[in-house]
């Protein structure tokens, strides 16, 4: 059976309808010529005028991480610390919950200033484990309880990490201390967790994903692995996957380079994608590593998650297999490390597409390096929502001056959009009106001069990340030949003023020709 998408406004084209068969699209052209080949059989879909774009590819996230948030305890929209108790409150005497853990807090988003700590979760309980994660995923908050379970003292030190005692605050490898203890989950809950984070990326329009799921849940790369597999060949996938492979220690990556696996390798729905690593933290929470220090806590210099030996072994060993990195670097002395680092391993072109993930703070001289390295970049415009109005009070102004540099990357690099989620809502129209405006909803501007075309923004959330995931020969583009994945729109976005472009609604998304949002 055939399926005819008709009377559609198709991005980039004068074409109005195409044809699918199986996973394929297999002609594309007028309604007049669609129409003639369909029989009585096959089915036709009148689009009314839509607008169909290739579909949307979110190059960083954390499926299953993303999953879990959806799952648990949510403190996004929490405005103060009294906000997080009552609905802490609210789940501490949930039986199935042995730990309370809740997420998404951004203290830059309470009304007035204000930090989770230690004393505000016993206030809550001190018989039941409690931890908080920032929005970030980079600082935790725990209470007495997870303290003592933890076997956490005043003197505890953890090399690429902080912990401050008396508030129960961990930051970076730090929080492995908790995250270990709080109970692995299951086979089935991670299924479950991809399932509800698929869902959701499909009601965005999202048809692909770089995603980061190793390390985070405490599981190894061995059980998300075959889990992830297995719902490839069960045929259970509703986004392409191509896997950023996180682990813990160089021995882990070995292991897995041992038994065969390598970038590539996989099948249609779900591939093996680059290593990835991460340099530092974040700047909401201060860990994001600056060479000149924090303009409103100069001693602060952020954290360096690894030395460079640590960091050249690992990335030396994928390169042998032909893997290239993906490296987190938030703050410029990160990214100093980072292209040092990968200086010895970047071929001139950069043929193997190593890349740098998040693009932030960066001074004048790193971007030209980027350039001529010619690293992919894995940017986030939906992260000006938060960071607009904290930039310059945490930067040096000569280097907030050169940050954020996504239309300067755009025009020089391949360059792709993402959320990180969970770290932000996957909400495509909202990441491409934030390309384009650079203007947070509390209006404050981050470097209007640095914003793309709104056709600019939408190349980098469909066919950029398609190249940077390596999908390029296969999807990406509505032509014959193609696997048919794509969105349908209510309206031309390229048309329209980002304030319209957040209301844009997505009416049907589908993947390798299945319907699996709307319709
Ligand atoms: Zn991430």
């Amino acid at each position: 059976m055939l399926q005819a998408y008709i009377n559609a406004k198709i991005r980039n084209t004068k074409d109005t309808a195409f044809l699918v068969r199986d996973s394929y699209i297999i002609q594309t052209g007028s309604d007049e010529e669609i129409l003639q080949e369909v029989t009585d059989e096959d089915e036709v879909i009148d689009l009314a005028g839509a607008f169909v774009t290739p579909g949307f590819v979110d190059t960083h996230m954390h499926l299953l991480g993303y999953g879990m948030y959806l799952d648990s305890i949510r403190l996004d929209d929490a405005r103060s610390i009294e906000d997080i108790q009552a609905k802490v409150r609210r789940h501490v005497n949930d039986s199935e919950r042995t730990w309370i853990t809740a997420y998404g807090y951004n203290e830059d988003r309470f009304t007035l200033p204000a930090k989770p700590t230690k004393q505000m979760l016993d206030d809550i309980s001190r018989d039941k484990p409690i931890v908080l994660m920032r929005s970030c995923g980079h600082v935790m908050t725990v209470n007495s309880k997870a303290l003592e379970l933890a076997g956490i003292t005043e003197n505890t030190e953890i090399p690429g990490g902080a912990v401050d005692y008396e508030h129960g605050i961990f930051e970076e490898n730090a929080m492995t201390m908790i995250t270990a203890l709080s109970e692995e989950p299951d086979r089935n809950t991670l299924r479950r967790w991809a399932v509800k984070a698929m869902k959701q990326l499909n009601r965005y329009g999202i048809t692909m994903v770089g995603s980061d799921d190793f390390i985070a849940l405490g599981r190894d790369w061995k059980t998300v692995t075959d889990i992830l597999m297995q719902m490839s060949y069960r045929d259970e996938l509703t986004v392409r996957i191509s896997e950023q492979c996180e682990f813990n220690t160089p021995e882990d990556l070995a292991e897995f380079l041992d038994e065969g696996y390598t970038t590539g390798v996989g099948d249609d729905m779900f591939r093996i994608g680059p290593l990835k690593m991460i340099a530092d933290g974040s700047l909401g929470a201060g860990t994001a590593a600056l060479r000149d220090g924090y303009l409103d806590d100069p001693e602060n210099h952020g954290i360096l998650i690894h030395d460079d030996d640590t960091l050249d072994t690992f990335i030396g060993l994928a390169n042998r297999y032909n893997m290239p990195a993906i490296t987190h670097a938030i703050g410029d002395e990160a990214l100093d490390q980072v292209l040092r680092v990968y200086e010895e391993y970047v071929l001139p072109g950069n043929p193997l597409h190593y890349g740098i993930v998040h693009c932030q703070i960066m001074r004048e001289d790193q971007i030209e390096k980027v350039k001529e390295m010619n690293l992919d970049a894995y940017f986030q415009s939906l992260f000006i929502e938060d960071d607009a109005s904290i930039l310059k009070t945490k930067v040096i102004p000569d280097t907030a001056g050169t940050s954020y540099p996504f239309a300067s990357l755009y025009h020089s690099v391949l360059a792709g959009n993402g959320s990180d989620a969970p770290v932000t809502e996957p909400d495509v129209m909202k990441g491409i009106a934030l390309a384009v405006s650079r203007r947070s909803s509390a209006g404050v501007y981050l470097r209007p001069e640095e914003a793309l075309t709104v056709s600019e923004a939408l190349s980098s959330w469909c066919e950029n990340g398609v190249r940077m995931l390596g999908w390029e020969e296969e999807t990406g583009v509505i032509e014959a030949g193609r696997l048919a994945d794509f969105a349908v729109l209510d309206q031309d976005i390229e048309q329209l003023s980002p304030e319209e472009i957040v209301k844009t609604k997505v009416l049907m998304t589908v993947v390798g020709g299945k319907v699996v949002y709307g319709g």
